[in-house]
């Protein structure tokens, strides 16, 4: 098996091209979507030129957001061939319907996590699961030991009082937060740490459906009385913003909240499957393949040549 990253990240077996979220289809290839994160998408996923597939989750975001809606759908914990690839998708615990694929070849595995994390949230099927394989393609968005979050309940828990706070002094707080995801995340977390009415805008609520019957999310877009607005782009300053970005803000509204590993999650993701070879992808991929050598690990940021696996 040969791997690179290129368009995405590109499997080659046999003269069979596996595409790991690619930026676009290509024809006579299998195009795998591993969250509906629009840098994880391919930009011309409502008309494709090969097949893609995805698990019911993504492919529901999917198709609310572009229209696409001939994704086929792939179950976790079930093995589906492709010529000589055969794959499994494992929960990701990034954002509703994220997976990581496991990808056999051979006599080789392969694990791709997607984004990923370790601890899951409240609105998503599972936290990450991660198989054991021979070698890992490991995202390391946050792969840099100054990326050590805070326990997320504790988070959600200074998020939830912020709010009550701001309520019972009489103001309307918004948090703003990423519209696929991120934004699910905070009202779940306000919907169950507090009994204030939450209140999104538009383009929340349209992306929030396929979340809302799986996860009871309860909210509104014409809210009375007192409520919490969630949007993902807030007109006013004294907005609270929730991201992992938010972690070295001297803000008192900005939480730090991640929906990914951060370094120590990272870490214990290779160091739980001790695969022979590692290949970082995306945000500190040289910095995190260099933090893995030092320990050891044969890693390396993939880059766009070939290379056997
Ligand atoms: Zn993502």
């Amino acid at each position: 098996m040969r791997i690179r990253y290129r368009n995405g990240v590109e499997l080659s077996c046999g003269g069979e091209r596996l595409l790991l979220d690619p930026m676009r289809t290509v024809r006579g290839s299998v195009s795998l979507i591993s969250h509906a994160h629009s840098d994880h998408v391919p930009r011309d996923v409502d008309r494709p030129a090969g097949r893609v597939l995805a698990t019911e989750g993504t492919a529901a975001i999917i198709r609310r957001r572009y229209g696409a809606d001939g994704i086929e759908i792939l179950h976790y914990n079930e093995g589906v061939e492709f010529g000589r690839f055969e794959v499994h998708a494992y929960p990701a615990g990034h954002i509703y319907g994220s997976s990581g694929f496991l990808i056999n070849c051979g006599r080789k595995a392969v694990f791709y996590t997607g984004d990923v994390n370790p601890l899951g949230g409240l609105t998503v099927e599972s936290p990450a699961r991660i198989p054991k394989s021979d070698v890992l393609v490991v995202e390391s968005t946050y792969g840099h030991p100054k990326y050590r979050f805070p326990d997320p309940h504790r988070v959600r828990m200074e998020i939830a009082r912020w709010v009550a706070e701001e309520v019972s002094s009489g103001k309307s707080p918004v948090i703003e937060a990423y519209l696929v995801g991120k934004s699910q995340e905070v009202i779940a977390l306000l919907n169950r740490y507090t009994n204030v009415r939450v209140a999104v805008s538009q383009r929340v609520a349209e992306v929030s459906e396929p979340f809302k019957g799986r996860f009871g999310l309860d909210y509104t877009t014409s809210p009375e009385g007192p409520h919490v607005l969630v949007t993902h782009k807030a007109r006013v300053r004294e907005r609270a913003r929730v991201t992992g970005w938010a972690l070295f803000s001297r803000r008192k509204q900005d939480f730090p909240l991640s929906a990914h590993a951060d370094f120590d999650g990272l870490v214990s993701i290779v160091m739980g499957i001790n695969p022979e070879r590692v290949f970082t992808v995306y945000g500190y991929s040289d910095e995190f393949a260099l933090w893995l050598k030092k320990w050891g690990v044969d890693a390396e940021p993939l880059g766009g040549e070939w290379v056997n696996i």
